[in-house]
């Protein structure tokens, strides 16, 4: 068994949609990034690499390239998960945390869960995500970002 950890945090913009776990998410701001800059995929799949021992998304997926500028990262996170399976391990658990002030996720947490379940061709069961505040204090507390973590258990299925 193996385990990764992840983490990212994105600033955010007037101009930008919000995407958390590959769900839009109803909000005055959105979050800036090369990419659609969802902060929860991207921890999530920087635990994915870290627990496969292949690095970060920032090698994988250089911001200086093009090819993905405003890309979804559900299609990264795709790409990664082919990567995983190549590798020939399986995803044993996935947990993480949104670090956000605002807006209020609750009710968005289950579809963000089935959306990433289905990514990464898991039983929901195994996929856990959770929203906090940091009770106003600091740069979240400020509504200046949201940061997210994540820790992902990979067993190795098979020997590649
Ligand atoms: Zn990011």
């Amino acid at each position: 068994m193996r385990v990764g950890i992840g983490y990212d945090v994105h600033v955010f913009g007037e101009q930008e949609d919000l995407i958390l776990g590959g769900v839009e998410i109803d909000y005055v701001k959105g979050l800036v990034g090369h990419s659609d800059a969802d902060v929860l995929l991207h921890s999530i799949m920087d635990a994915l690499l870290g627990a496969m021992g292949a690095g970060d998304i920032g090698r994988l997926f250089p911001d200086d390239d093009p090819a993905y500028e405003g890309i979804s990262s559900l299609q990264l996170l795709k790409e990664v998960k082919l990567l995983s399976f190549d590798k020939g391990f399986l995803i044993n658990n996935l947990d993480a945390v949104i670090i956000a002030q605002q807006p209020k996720l609750a009710d968005k947490i289950r579809f963000m869960e089935a959306k990433i379940a289905d990514i990464l061709e898991v039983d929901i069961a195994r996929i856990n995500i959770k929203a906090t505040t940091t009770e106003r204090l600091g740069f979240v507390g400020r509504k200046e970002g949201i940061a997210a973590q994540a820790i992902v258990s990979l067993n190795k299925g098979v020997d590649n």
